[in-house]
C-alpha cells in the first residue's frame, strides 16, 4: 500500500543526474519485514547496466520480495535502492513504480483474460504518447509481438487460446511495451514443459540482449541460471549468501549449505 505522498520529502536527486558508474542497480543493506517476520535481512546487490543476474534459492527465501522492492510494489524497512545512481527507495525517498522504468513478468504472466492479446500488449503502451492514435498503437503492438516471435495475427486472440509459452511471450511483449531499462523476470518459464522452456528462454534472452535491457531473473533452474546470467546470486534465509560469476559460484560454493542447495537442485 502506498503512503500518502504528502508525507514524503521529494527525491533528493533529480532523475536527470548523469550516472557516474556503470552500475544500473545498487541495493544496500535492504531489510523487509512482513509483520513480525523478517523476510529480507540485509541484502546487498549491484547489477551492471546491460547485465544479466540470476537469483536462485529455496522457496520462501525472499526472491520475489526482493524483485517487488526493486519494482517499487513494496518498500524496504531499512536500507536503500538506487537506479542509475539515483536513490529510488530508502532514507525518505520513494519513487513510485511507474517512474522506475522497470518491467516485471510474473510466473504465470498474469494476462488479462477478458482482453485480446493485442489489448493486453497495448495496455503496456502509453498510448497518449503515440501520434496517429489507434493505427499507431496497432502497429506498435504488432511490432512488439514480432519482437517476441509471435505472429501479429495473434493480436485478435484471447489468452486462453494460446499455449503457455505463447502467453509468456505476450506477457513479455506487454512488459517490453513500456520500454523498461530493467526487466525483472520472476520464474517466467517455470510453468512450461522442458522443450518449450528452453526455446522460450532463448527467445526472451535474445530480445532483451538486443534491446540492451538489464535483466534480473529469479529461477529454480540451475541450467537456466547458468545459460542466462553473467552473475548468479544465491538467496538463502533473506540474505544473498554468495554473488559471483556463474562458473565460480557453481565450482566454488562459499559454504556447505550453498553447495548442498546447488547439488540438490541440479
Ligand atoms: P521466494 O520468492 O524465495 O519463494 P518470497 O519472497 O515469495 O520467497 O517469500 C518470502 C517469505 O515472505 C515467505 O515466508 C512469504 O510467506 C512471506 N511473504 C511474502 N510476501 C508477503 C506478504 N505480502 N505478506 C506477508 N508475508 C509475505
Amino acid at each position: 500500500t502506498e503512503q500518502a505522498p504528502s508525507r514524503l520529502p521529494s527525491p533528493r536527486v533529480a532523475p536527470s543526474v548523469a550516472p557516474t558508474t556503470n552500475s544500473h542497480l545498487d541495493i544496500s543493506e535492504v531489510t523487509k519485514n512482513f509483520g513480525s517476520q523478517a523476510v529480507l535481512k540485509g541484502v546487498n546487490l549491484s547489477v551492471a547496466r546491460g547485465g544479466t543476474t540470476a537469483i536462485v534459492g529455496p522457496s520462501g527465501s525472499g526472491k520475489t520480495t526482493l524483485l517487488r522492492l526493486i519494482a517499487g510494489f513494496e518498500h524496504p524497512n531499512t536500507g536503500s535502492i538506487s537506479l542509475n545512481g539515483n536513490p529510488v527507495a530508502g532514507d525518505g525517498v520513494r519513487v513510485p513504480a511507474h517512474r522506475r522504468h522497470v518491467g516485471y513478468v510474473a510466473q504465470d504472466g498474469a494476462l488479462f483474460p477478458h482482453l485480446t492479446v493485442g489489448q493486453n500488449v497495448a495496455f503496456g503502451l502509453d498510448a497518449g504518447k503515440l501520434d496517429g492514435g489507434r493505427r499507431a498503437v496497432r502497429a506498435r503492438v504488432e511490432a512488439l509481438l514480432d519482437m517476441v516471435s509471435l505472429d501479429p495475427a495473434m493480436a485478435k486472440r484471447r489468452p486462453h487460446q494460446l499455449s503457455g509459452g505463447q502467453q509468456q511471450r505476450v506477457a513479455l511483449a506487454r512488459a517490453l511495451a513500456r520500454e523498461p531499462e530493467l526487466m525483472l523476470l520472476d520464474e517466467p518459464f517455470s510453468a512450461l514443459d522442458a522443450g518449450l522452456r528452453v526455446a522460450t528462454r532463448r527467445a526472451v534472452a535474445k530480445v532483451l540482449n538486443a534491446a540492451g535491457v538489464t535483466t534480473i531473473l529469479v529461477t529454480h533452474d540451475q541450467a537456466e541460471a547458468l545459460s542466462f546470467a553473467d552473475q548468479v546470486a544465491i538467496m538463502r534465509g533473506g540474505r544473498l549468501a554468495q554473488i559471483g560469476n556463474p562458473f565460480v559460484v557453481y565450482t566454488r560454493p562459499a559454504d556447505r549449505a550453498t553447495a548442498e542447495f546447488l547439488g540438490e537442485a541440479v
